[in-house]
């Protein structure tokens, strides 16, 4: 059996990539004309990159490889959301979605295989966690995303049609730190994929010591996957309530705020489960917990997945819920669910096709 030996350039840092680059005895220069090629447009063959020497590119392709995960499948829903089934070197698999909307659209990026916060209402967390994505493996992601719709070279500003990212996929972002900052730096890089930290939007299941993380290390927009309003649903449906109670996540993301500045809202993600916490009751409650962070409501109507145990609220419930949370002065709107044909909605991934 012949082993591929050579090494991947997608995922190192500028810092890293200068190291590779001096081994190779090139100057410092030459990490901005590979980055570029490597990001900005999305160049995978090393004897394209026109402005680099010939012996430069000759020396490149002996040791490395710039390479992209393999498209095991691609659906695309009736209403244009794609999934794509991903799969890694070492055989695991992750997926990943983009939701377009008219102009512009979201890259949801996996973090993890699998996930071990196990929340009962996720397709994800009903399989067993594998490890963690590499930054390689998380950046390669939008890469995917954007060979497939032909945005290279990166936009030089708007209208992007690959506008905006959400690590909301499969696995726990703040369970996988290091990974998940390495990538996001290179993504945001000016000189290369260049997204804007403002369109970048971190979900967490309330792993609360790295909230403030979020705000003084990365900089990007924080949701919290909220799901109840008390402890006692929560312990029920998001078994890491247990270890991160609402207190604790609550304080977290007044400290997040006050890092991040008072302009930064905090995003809190609903989902709607009939008779579970989905009463006035639990409405009122939200309001209290929340007061004065800053936050803005994203009420979700369930994704019923195969085998699942919960069944979305009805509308005009939903449609109350929203309005008792509106009439307390928060923003409080319905996501309308996307690519549920091929289980791509919120909470629906995993990484075998199942469609
Ligand atoms: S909702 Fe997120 S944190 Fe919870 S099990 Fe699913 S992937 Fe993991």
């Amino acid at each position: 059996m012949v082993l591929n030996a050579k090494k991947d350039l997608i995922g190192l840092s500028r810092e890293e990539l200068r190291e590779e680059l001096s081994s190779l005895g090139e100057k410092p220069f030459r990490v901005k004309q590979l980055w570029q090629w490597i990001y900005n447009k999305g160049e995978t063959d090393f004897a394209k990159m026109s402005s680099l020497p010939a012996a430069t590119r000759d020396k490149l392709s002996e040791g490395y490889q710039v390479s992209r995960p393999q498209i095991v499948k691609e659906q695309t829903s009736v209403d244009r959301t794609r999934k794509w089934l991903l799969g890694f070197a070492d055989g695991e698999k992750v997926e990943s979605v983009y939701i377009p909307e008219e102009d512009r659209g979201a890259v949801c990026i996996s973090t993890q295989v699998g996930c071990a916060v196990g929340c009962k209402f996720c397709h994800t967390g009903s399989q067993k966690f594998m490890r963690n994505l590499s930054a390689g493996e998380i950046v390669s992601q939008f890469m995917v995303a954007r060979d497939s719709y032909g945005e290279w070279p990166t936009p030089a500003g708007e209208p992007r049609y690959l506008s905006n990212i959400v690590l909301m996929g499969m696995g726990e972002p703040l369970l996988n730190f290091a990974n998940v900052s390495k990538a996001l730096k290179i993504i945001m890089d000016e000189e290369g994929i260049c997204m804007s930290r403002r369109r970048i939007t971190l979900s967490t299941a309330g792993i609360a010591p790295k909230i403030p993380q979020v705000a003084s290390e990365i900089g990007v927009k924080l949701a919290i996957s909220l799901h109840a309003s008390n402890n006692e649903v929560r312990n029920q449906i998001m078994p890491i309530n247990r270890k991160y109670p609402l207190e604790e996540v609550i304080s977290a993301c007044r400290e997040f705020r006050r890092l991040a500045g008072p302009r930064q809202h905090i995003t809190f993600e609903y989902l709607m489960l009939d008779g579970i916490n989905d009463k006035d009751s639990h409405a009122k409650e939200l309001i209290s917990l929340v007061a004065g962070i800053g936050a803005k409501f994203n009420l979700i109507p369930f994704n019923e997945w195969p085998g699942c145990p919960y069944k979305s609220s009805p509308p005009e419930r939903v449609k109350h819920f929203s309005s008792i949370l509106q009439k307390a002065g928060f923003a409080a709107p319905v996501r309308v669910a996307r690519g549920q044909d091929i289980l791509a909605a919120c909470g629906q991934l995993k990484s075998k096709f199942s469609v």
